[in-house]
């Protein structure tokens, strides 16, 4: 059923990049598995998803620990931590994600950076957006991201790779539509103000519910739960 479900949607993400004239090569699925098992995740992986999403990081540890015992190939699977972070979990952060998505304030940044140095790591971070006030509780305003987009970039151990930013919960997908050209906004300023030019950034957003939205807005990350693992 997993494995129909993420056909389907490399089907109608293709179709989207198509009608748009964006190469679908171009957009990461990540598999949001909060609240699903680690056997779903392997079906997920065994679909040929690389890209794994969790929201708590003691969830994502034990998880990666059963992973690991039943000898799953896990070193292959990319770990993405998609929820509000707390600072003193920065440690084993480090230790667990290759991308976390949500930085939303430069004292988190600094606890990440201090952690990552001690294990010899430059970790790969997103800027958290609050681009509605609901439901996001998270994230900077869009008017201080770039202040806090160069602060942040100053940390040594620490690499700025892109924004993220949640949509508020709409009856109708296009009503996210403002919210996500919002963050792809914000990220073009960035690029402009930014000395040297940062890489070509990542915009992680869009969910089940609003990914076509998304990707027509420029997302390049998509973070889906239900329609992978529900369809
Ligand atoms: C749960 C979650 C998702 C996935 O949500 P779905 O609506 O199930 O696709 C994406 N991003 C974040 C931050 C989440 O917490």
């Amino acid at each position: 059923m997993i494995e129909d479900n993420v056909r389907k949607l490399r089907e109608e993400i293709t179709q989207i990049c198509t009608k748009i004239g964006r190469n679908a090569s171009e957009i990461t699925v990540i598999a949001v598995s909060k609240v699903r098992s680690a056997k779903e995740i392997k079906e997920v992986v065994e679909s040929g998803i690389t890209d794994i999403g969790e929201s708590k990081v003691q969830e994502a540890k034990e998880k990666l620990n059963i992973l690991r015992a039943t000898n799953y190939a896990a070193q292959n699977i990319k770990w993405h931590m998609v929820g509000h972070l707390q600072t003193n979990k920065a440690r084993d952060a480090v230790k667990i994600f290759d991308l976390i998505h949500s930085i939303d304030s430069v004292r988190l940044a600094k606890e990440l950076d201090l952690q990552a140095a001690k294990i010899g790591k430059v970790q790969d971070i997103l800027v958290q957006v609050k681009t509605s006030s609901e439901p996001a509780k998270f994230g900077f305003s869009p008017q201080e991201t770039i202040e806090a987009v160069e602060k942040i970039s100053k940390f040594k151990n620490l690499k700025v790779s892109g924004l993220m930013t949640i949509a508020p919960i709409v009856d109708e997908p296009e009503e996210a539509r403002p919210y996500f050209r919002m963050l792809r906004e914000i990220k073009d300023k960035i690029t402009q103000a930014l000395n040297p030019k940062p890489q070509a950034l990542i915009l992680s957003m869009g969910m089940s519910d609003d990914f076509k939205v998304a990707i027509e807005e420029g997302a390049t990350m998509l973070r889906l739960g239900r329609v992978i693992f529900e369809g």
